[in-house]
């Protein structure tokens, strides 16, 4: 069994769905295919939801509408024959009465997470259509049947590995398993979904939790590239990467992956290949536990970081304290990503600002706070073990003239990061490129390999 994952842009067009089925049907083992929503749809939906909030009716009933008649051109060159023509309009027409019957009623957060889901619950549905107009063997599974989150808000793969397997012994002749990525049922048995970007997610714990083969991601790109390719011009696809490297770039801005999407493989040693929709002759890049180690592999940036400040004399030698400071963001349920200290300050750094009010109130106890925002992370990803020397002052000396703000390193043998100015990270991302892989344009290939 082997899962593949397709993305928004791989099913943004009727042109696109009819290249992922190829794919997917030229494919030899059983297989899961996870799909995401079209591209562009997740983001109307939220517009919609956040209209909603506002009770702006009538440019949500826009919305609705524009979305609805896209989706009949969509079906118009989806689809040859009558018969799946009516069906798939007779599902638009479904999902066009559950969007409108939110209008002139109190919004909630569970009316969101409702329509949040739609734009996968649609793909997969014209999906299966398709399949069954050209004849394949496939079924349609949703994943609101064993996509399960607990109570941290985490999947739970025993559970969701139980289901999967009972759902896919009842179909054993069947070739195609179809389901939405990014919607999930949570705790309290609502529908729900894993965050934006989600559907790497979905692939990689169905993957783990059925313990398959393998776990394809097709996107748009051909795998996982040097440097983020939408900040600089010069970057290459990398043939292959360790798991470690992998997850330290997806949770620092590597948009390609999903940021938890690489741990659920990791855990169960299950190799993953990113691979381009568009170019399936390309070789694109595998993550596995065997990738040859190299200095630099890849640089990724990550946004909207806040940097907290708490400065304290109390702090010198005083036992407990980073206990407590830690304990404010637990409370609020705000999660660290890079922390520096000195004798007499600690600098730490959030993603999520939501709780930066309260957080502030509470480290007031502490000593004097200092807030910086617009701030981006950036992460070196490679052999960065404290043997390797020469390393760190290579990336440094590519970066004279740039202000940074916090670093970290030696937390793990794999990732350098350093905090910038969000203005300067476009500079930073190109000074690195040029400073690590200068001879990029001849070669290819990093000149510390
Ligand atoms: P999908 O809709 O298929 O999930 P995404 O847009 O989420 O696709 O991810 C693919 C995009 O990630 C690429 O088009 C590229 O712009 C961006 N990206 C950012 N960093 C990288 C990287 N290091 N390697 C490859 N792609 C990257
Ligand atoms: N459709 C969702 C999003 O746009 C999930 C995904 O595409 O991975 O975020
Ligand atoms: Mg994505």
């Amino acid at each position: 069994m082997i899962v593949l994952k397709f993305g928004g842009t791989s099913v943004g067009s009727p042109e696109n769905i009819k290249k992922v089925a190829e794919i997917v049907n030229s494919c030899e083992e059983q297989n899961i295919v996870v799909l995401s929503a079209m591209s562009g749809v997740t983001n109307t939906l939220q517009n919609i939801s956040d209209l909603f909030y506002l009770s702006k009716f009538k440019e949500a009933k826009l919305e609705i509408n524009d979305l609805y008649n896209k989706y009949k051109s969509v079906i118009q060159d989806l689809f040859s024959k009558k018969y799946f023509l009516l069906k798939a309009d007779e599902l638009l027409s479904h999902n066009h009465k559950i969007m409108l019957s939110f209008i002139d009623s109190d919004f909630t957060e569970k009316g969101e997470k409702l329509i949040l889901a739609q734009g996968e619950i649609i793909s997969t549905n014209l999906f299966q259509l398709l399949m069954e107009e050209i004849g394949e063997n496939s079924n349609l599974i949703s994943a609101l049947d064993f996509m399960k989150t607990g109570i941290t808000g985490e999947p739970e793969i025993n559970l969701i590995g139980d289901s999967l397997s009972k759902i896919i012994s009842e179909r054993s002749n069947v070739k195609t398993l179809i389901t939405q990525g990014f919607i999930c049922k949570n705790e309290y048995d609502e529908i729900d979904n894993l965050k934006r970007g989600g559907s790497d997610y979905t692939a990689s714990i169905i993957g783990a939790s059925i313990n398959c083969n393998q776990i394809q991601i097709w996107t748009d790109i051909d795998g996982m590239h040097n440097n983020d390719p939408r900040f600089v011009d010069q970057t290459f696809s990398i043939d292959e990467i360790s798991f470690d490297e992998a997850a330290e770039l997806a949770y620092f801005g590597a948009k390609i992956l999903h940021p938890k999407s690489i741990i659920p493989a990791r855990d169960k040693n299950i190799p993953v290949l990113l691979k381009n929709t568009f170019k399936p002759e390309s070789k694109g890049t595998l993550i596995h536990n065997k990738a040859k180690i190299v200095n630099i592999r890849a640089i990724a940036a990550k946004d909207k970081i806040t940097a907290i400040k708490i400065k304290s004399y109390r702090m010198l030698m005083a036992y407990g304290f980073l206990k407590k400071v830690f304990e404010v963001f637990e409370q609020n349920k705000t999660s660290i990503d890079m922390i520096t200290t000195s004798e007499v300050a600690v600098s730490l750094t959030i993603d999520d600002a939501t709780a930066i009010d309260k957080i502030i109130q509470q480290l007031k106890g502490f000593g004097r706070i200092e807030v910086e925002n617009d701030l981006s992370i950036i992460c070196i990803a490679g052999n960065l073990a404290q043997n390797n020397k020469g390393i760190t002052s290579a990336i440094f000396n590519c970066l004279e003239n740039i202000p940074i703000r916090m670093i970290s390193y030696g937390g793990s043998n794999y990732n350098l990061s350093f905090l910038v100015k969000t203005t300067d990270k476009t500079d930073v991302l190109n000074l690195l490129n040029k400073g690590l892989f200068p001879r990029l344009e001849k070669v290819k290939k990093p000149v510390l390999i």
